[in-house]
């Protein structure tokens, strides 16, 4: 496919403004992705210029001084600086525990599903049981895994920079809702903030689409397997696998990790995640005591499960030199 790249299209013979205008307010690979993402998703989606983007837009689309977020604790950490920095204007940020009841009094309820990297599951019933908007980010569960707007949540939040593109060479956000009013509301902020998604972005998410069934699945059977043989090796001292998904989190002995992480070869020691390469690396580096020291997190890509085991293990032996 071809990406229509044009900041501007003329108007039609009558001098009037068609169907695009303008990149900034929408563009052709981004309708056309967005179309593809909304049929999966079971709504109407919105791109934005990557999931951070996509957290900024809905607080100003949905928040104003003193509305209060609960967000899951254990949340992607930079969902949670992004939203603190909103608390100048007035934003009030409180973490809770999501395989519990969200605080009573939450105007906005912000769940991860499954957390990054602590890897838990919201509590749907209680989630669905509360009055404040649901926002749910499920980034590491796809829509293959869960359709958050099936189980009850007002948005569905992707930073499709990770498995709905898949291939670590798009920087991308994505936003599916099925209320017309909040879609609009989310269109307009994007265009008057400028929160855009890039046409080549775009066009890296209508390729991602085209193989994110397959590849989620087998990534999700890789992990699987290879949480199960993780549990069971003597270096490793817990493994946290939620059940959906490719993303693996386990434990070494603190002292171990840096040995363990750099250790690996056909795993690349890098951050992100949700490509089809595997990649690990330790989370406290960039959150802190937040995460467990000796936590490192692995992404399964789509290479083989032995010869991604051989590697693994070959690395967890380091910690015993
Ligand atoms: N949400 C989750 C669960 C993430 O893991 C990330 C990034 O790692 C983001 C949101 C932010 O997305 P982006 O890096 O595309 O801004």
């Amino acid at each position: 496919m071809s990406v229509d790249r044009r900041t501007a299209w003329p108007y039609d013979e009558d001098g009037e403004p068609g169907e695009f205008v303008y990149q900034r307010y929408a563009h052709p690979t981004g309708a056309a992705a967005e179309e593809a993402l909304g049929r999966l998703e079971g709504g109407e989606a919105l791109l934005f210029g990557s999931g951070t983007t996509a957290v900024t837009a809905c607080v100003l689309a949905f928040c104003t001084p003193g509305t209060k977020v609960a967000l899951a604790a254990g949340a992607y950490f930079g969902t949670g600086l992004t939203l603190r920095a909103f608390e100048p204007w007035g934003l009030a940020v409180v973490e809770f525990d999501q395989t519990d009841a969200p605080p009573a009094d939450a105007d906005v309820v912000w769940i991860e599903a499954p957390t990054n990297p602590l890897l838990t599951l919201p509590d749907w019933d209680a989630v669905r049981a509360s009055n404040g908007l649901v926002v749910c980010d499920a980034t590491a569960s796809t829509p293959v895994f869960l359709k958050p707007l099936d189980e009850g949540a007002d948005i569905s939040l992707h930073s499709a920079t990770k498995y709905l593109t898949g291939h670590h060479d798009a920087l991308l956000g994505a936003i599916v809702t099925r209320d017309p009013a909040k879609r609009q509301r989310l269109a307009e902020v994007r265009m008057r903030f400028g929160l855009s998604a890039a046409p080549d972005a775009a066009a890296a998410l209508l390729h991602g689409l085209d193989t994110l069934e397959v590849r989620v699945r087998r990534q999700a059977e890789t992990a699987a397997e290879l949480a199960r043989r993780l549990s069971e090796h003597p270096a490793v001292i817990r493994v946290r696998y939620p059940g959906v998904g490719g993303l693996v989190s386990f434990d070494v002995a603190d002292d171990a990790v840096r040995r363990v992480e750099t250790g690996t070869e056909l795993i690349a020691n890098m951050t992100s995640l949700g490509g089809v390469r595997s990649t690990m690396e330790s989370r406290h580096r960039w959150e802190g005591d937040r995460i467990p020291r000796g936590l490192l997190r692995l992404s399964v890509g789509l290479e083989d499960v032995e010869e991604l085991w051989h590697d693994l293990d070959a690395a967890l032996q380091r910690t015993y030199s």
